[in-house]
């Protein structure tokens, strides 16, 4: 709460930066009385986020800065409770994280609303500066021997799980080799174990001392921010710890900055790290090059050029010549980072292990080659805009983004705010687009082509897998044979009473001190809707943007849907219904997907190939996409992001691509042995398989999402690579079978969002679009999920597959009863608040069977669109065991026979809105939304917001009847369908456990469950597709899956995990 106004905060302010490009303001604060700095990022929207940064320079292993990441969340001065931090940021609409990296330990609070993100602060920055960091604390979260004679302690085996892992040892094995003795970037800042084993707790108040002072802080913070308050809150803060830390004038050594500096690589060095691996057949290359200061901004924009002119895109000259041409590994991209010099790491995965050495001395060759020959400047120049273009985009939704720099700033940066006054302007690009190829030529020779590198070759080795767990082993043998049977005991009793010591119970009233703010305090952005075409048919609208439509109406029946934000750019999407596509073609999906936008055109009788294509789209675009709609699985969304003055070019390329691409044999195979080569990873994951046997069994073949499953692709796409190779006639026939019943304009439903004002035809613009299509048939309703349901879909029950798989050595269960069915459903709002009641952390579920060992987690899921409700057990020893506790609980709760906590209740309410604040953090996110409300699933423009009050005001005993009526029949035999994915050992247990329990479990093969929609296997016997076809899925083996097209990160296709919704 904010301070009684007495005095005016003991802040001043240092910079106000207003950027040119971007409707973003910074403002950095200090205080006059501790140093600690505040930068804030004002931006409209529901989120409040807070980074607090600190620089941590260590020059030892101990892991002191990884330690204190973790023990600053087990209670401070004013609050001695540990877990009260996470209990109060559960009921404010809040979720807090950390990270700690080689040069700093960031810590974040996640707020939706600023009223709460208000409330939060203090309390978060008290367990900052002023933390308890108890004996007991260190004890328990770093390391101690337990009453088995077995390390443990949270931080001890975080590490014990990566500390061993390829990545993490060349990372280490490289930064061991550039930087000396001494320099903090040296070190392992998480901790190696041997370290953890004898840090002491003195030694971590010690570096909290150092380190943990206000001067050393930054805080950022990105939302809708009051200012004033923010400052009154900070310096109320102050009062209460001026006199526990040191004072400002007091000595102070700044990390990194006021440290000895990096001396330049002396040679060039290629050293080998063995990893534990049981495949040895491929390895790693990491090759690392120091780069620019720090303080050279303008080096760093060029950097950032050159290594997207090198690798940034699936025809850039690294990609193309070392995974496509000479395919010597599956991907290979570039890191920097940001340090006092900063460091370029280029990457090569998937390497064949005897030519690791050899492949390096082929990048370093290719780079001098490449150096060596002319720069392609119109390329370079291609490279410059599209960066430029992209990082505008990024600042329009800023976030992160901002904080990263900032976070960098407090780092590296000079305290005069200098370094900082840089990104006011982008002047960088428009100087490195003046830049002569001779420039750019001593820029790549200076810093890549010329410069001494270390390279480091991950070796996997078995033997070292087998030695380092037989050396584990014989060391804790040694170590309880020393501690003796009395020494053992006393250990499990220091650890008895830390833990007493620890979990001293919160007491309610102190808890009940913190008021929970309204979800009015949550400002969500607001749009403007437009309509034309048949999207007028959903209501007439009168507003200014409406009139700016109505002005340039063309009378076309085409759908278009506009959304009015403010921004400089468009973002167009086309959402496809897939119900007109013949059923045995709907398998092809995922091919066309993967295909679209890296597939030969015709431009009138020419035919351009496909890197030509590439090329000229990342020209025209921000970034473009195809993949399955957000809003409703069964259809498809091609999207596309460009500046706003592109908006003629982007509706030129829709065209294109749906009707000028070339169905080339060639492409298709390549895009086929992407996604062929994907399967065998996706069939190994028994949670994801007992997912993808459900869809199997509850959807009927005409569901799209059932076609693009796992368990379709498997057969039917290995078929048609075959038939490909036989007849390739007959499948370019199909695919153009496909892409006619799909690029039909009843299918077509259009998403503009963008500031209409700037765009001078944003209707008759889309004549261009529609030419020559037919335009007289009524558009197709949007796709119906239900109406592709199977018989058990429709009506769960009678269902139990037990699927025993080689893969696991656990246990995994999905059941599925009926669910609410609308999205404007009356019991919707109680299910979503069981549901979260009953899955979060340390809720009835964690507790009975996280707890208990008895299964990793638990969790609901609620599908509106199929009317689905599902329940998942994830990795158990014994699903049978863990599915009678979840049913004991679910059973007592319903009933009311278990009352619910009241806080915990709170919790559950604010988790689900600050799950909805997180949908729509920006203006893009808030127009998606509102087109996906309206227009798909038929709600209202404002359902979030009225969802959102309405899951504030659920009573329990709405969510007690919600309990019965939906959670209790998922345990019914008669009322679910159950898939249970094992390991083959378990299999005979969990039939039997289930059997007693009145299910009727049925054992099958994963195999069982693959369907290949009719189309006929190896030799034409149907049926017999057994071991042909898994001799074909050998071949194409090395080949790269990785290529990411539209190169903002984005996968192509649609993720995996959206089958579980199924
Ligand atoms: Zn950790």
């Amino acid at each position: 709460m904010p301070a009684a106004k007495q005095q005016p905060p003991r802040f001043k302010t240092i910079q106000k930066l207003n950027l040119e490009y971007a409707p973003v303001t910074i403002t950095q604060y200090e205080s006059t009385r501790t140093g600690m700095r505040l930068a804030v990022v004002d931006q409209k929207g529901p989120k409040v986020n807070g980074y607090f940064a600190l620089a941590t320079e260590i020059h030892d292993d101990s892991g002191a800065p990884h330690t204190l990441e973790h023990l600053c969340f087990m209670g401070s001065k004013a609050y001695h409770y540990k877990g009260l931090l996470d209990k109060l940021a559960t009921r404010m609409y809040s979720t807090t994280n950390a990270w700690t990296a080689v040069e700093t330990t960031t810590y974040t609070l996640d707020t939706a609303g600023w009223e709460a993100f208000a409330q939060m602060l203090p309390i978060y920055l008290d367990h900052l500066i002023v933390p308890t960091l108890s004996d007991a604390g260190c004890y328990t979260e770093v390391h101690h021997i337990d009453g088995t004679g077995n390390d443990a302690g949270v931080v001890y085996s975080e590490m014990q799980a990566t500390q061993n892992s390829g990545p993490e040892l060349m990372d280490l094995e490289m930064r061991r080799a550039i930087y000396p003795e001494g320099n903090g970037f040296r070190y392992e800042t998480g901790g190696m174990m041997e370290q953890l084993r004898s840090l002491t707790a003195d030694r971590i108040r010690d570096y909290h001392r150092e380190m943990y002072q206000p001067k050393n802080m930054r805080l950022v913070i990105t939302g809708e921010v009051d200012h004033d308050e923010l400052l009154q809150i900070v310096d109320a803060f102050e009062d209460t710890i001026v006199d526990d830390v040191p004072e400002m004038q007091a000595p102070f050594k700044r990390p990194w900055t006021d440290s000895a500096q990096t001396p330049p690589i002396k040679e060039s060095v290629v050293k080998t790290v063995r990893f534990p691996e049981e495949d040895e057949s491929t390895g790693e290359v990491m090759i690392g090059y120091l780069g620019p200061h720090y303080d050279d901004h303008l080096a760093a924009s060029a950097l950032a050029v050159l290594t997207q002119y090198l690798c940034g895109s699936s025809i850039s000259v690294l990609e193309n010549t070392l995974v496509e041409r000479e395919q010597l590994c599956s991907m290979v991209y570039c890191q920097t980072e940001d340090r006092t010099d900063s460091t370029i790491t280029f990457y090569m995965s998937s390497v064949e292990t005897e030519r690791l050495a050899e492949v390096e001395q082929r990048f370093i060759n290719l780079l001098r080659e490449v150096a060596g020959k002319p720069i392609d400047m119109q390329y370079m120049c291609d490279c410059t805009t599209r960066l430029r273009r992209q990082l505008l985009s990024r600042c329009e939704n800023a976030g992160d983004f901002f904080s990263t720099i900032v976070i960098e700033d407090h780092l590296y940066g000079s305290r005069s705010g200098d370094d900082l006054k840089q990104i006011e302007t982008l002047d960088d690009f428009d100087m490195l687009l003046k830049w002569t190829e001779k420039e750019w030529r001593d820029f790549f020779s200076k810093w890549l082509a010329d410069a001494k590198h270390v390279s480091v070759l991950g070796v996997p080795s078995k033997e070292l897998s087998e030695k380092t767990s037989s050396e584990e082993k014989e060391r804790v043998k040694a170590q309880r044979e020393r501690l003796g049977e009395a020494g053992l005991k006393k250990k499990a009793e220091a650890l008895k009473h830390a833990l007493e010591e620890n979990d001293k119970p919160i007491p309610e009233s102190l808890l009940e001190k913190f008021h929970v703010p309204s979800a009015e305090s949550i400002h969500f952005i607001q749009t403007t809707t437009a309509r034309s075409g048949a999207a007028r048919k959903m209501g007439k609208l009168d507003n200014p943007i409406q009139t700016l439509i109505d002005k340039d109406d063309t009378g076309s029946p085409l759908f278009i849907h506009f959304e009015h934000i403010q921004s400089n750019f468009v973002r167009l999407s086309l959402s496809l219904c897939t119900t007109s596509i013949p059923t045995d073609l709907k398998p092809l999906l995922t091919l066309y997907l993967m295909n679209f936008f890296t597939t030969p055109i015709l431009r009138g009788t020419t035919r351009v190939e496909f890197k030509a294509v590439v090329l000229d789209l990342e020209k025209d675009t921000v970034s473009y996409q195809a993949s399955s709609e957000r809003g409703n699985a069964d259809m498809l969304c091609i999207h596309f992001e460009a500046e706003v003055e592109r908006y003629a070019a982007v509706i030129g390329w829709l065209r294109t691509m749906l009707f000028e691409a070339v169905h080339d044999p060639a492409r298709l195979y390549a895009s086929l042995t992407k996604i062929l080569a994907d399967i065998p990873d996706e069939k190994r994951e028994a949670d994801q398989m007992a997912a993808s046997v459900l869809l199997m069994v509850q959807q009927a073949p005409g569901s799209a999402v059932r076609a693009q499953g796992v368990l379709s692709r498997w057969l039917y796409l290995r078929r048609i690579r075959k038939m490909l190779k036989e007849d390739e006639g007959a499948v370019t026939a199909k695919f153009t079978d496909l892409c006619k019943a799909l690029h039909r304009p009843e299918n077509f439903r259009l998403l503009v969002v963008a500031d209409i004002e700037k765009l001078p035809k944003p209707v008759s613009a889309w004549q261009a679009f529609t030419q020559d299509l037919d335009l007289t048939k009524p558009l197709q309703p949007v796709d119906d999920r239900k109406a592709h349901l199977s018989a058990a879909g429709r009506n769960p029950g009678h269902t139990c597959f037990v699927v025993p798989m080689a893969t696991t050595d656990s246990s995994f269960a999905t059941l599925a009863t009926k669910g609410p069915d609308a999205w404007d459903h009356p019991d919707l709002p109680a299910v979503r608040v069981a549901a979260a009641y009953l899955d979060a952390v340390e809720g009835p579920l964690w507790v009975s069977v996280r707890g208990t060992g008895l299964a990793y987690g638990t969790y609901w899921r609620w599908a509106v669109d199929t009317g689905l409700m599902t329940f998942s057990i994830y990795r158990s020893p014994d699903a049978y065991k863990a599915w009678t506790v979840c049913k004991q609980q679910v059973e007592a709760y319903a009933s009311g026979e278990i009352p619910f906590d009241r806080f915990a209740l709170e919790g559950a309410i604010s988790e689900i809105v600050l799950g909805m604040a997180s949908a729509e953090p920006n203006v893009a996110a808030a127009a998606e939304a509102s087109f996906v409300n309206q227009v798909l699933w038929g709600v209202g423009k404002e359902w979030n917001r009225e969802m959102l009050a309405r899951v504030r005001a659920v009573t329990p005993g709405e969510i007690r009847a919600a309990m019965r009526k939906y959670m209790v029949p998922a345990f019914r035999p008669e009322e679910s369908n159950m898939v249970v994915t094992c390991a083959q050992i378990m299999q005979e247990g969990l039939v039997g456990g289930f059997g007693g329990a009145g299910f009727e479990p049925e054992v099958r093969t994963l195999e069982s469950f693959q369907d290949g929609y009719g189309l006929v296997g190896a030799g034409g016997e149907e049926g017999a597709d057994g071991e042909d076809e898994e001799e074909e899925e050998d071949e194409d083996e090395g080949d790269g899956d990785d290529d990411d097209e539209d190169g903002d990160g984005d996968e192509m296709v649609d993720t995996p995990g959206s089958e579980e919704d199924a």
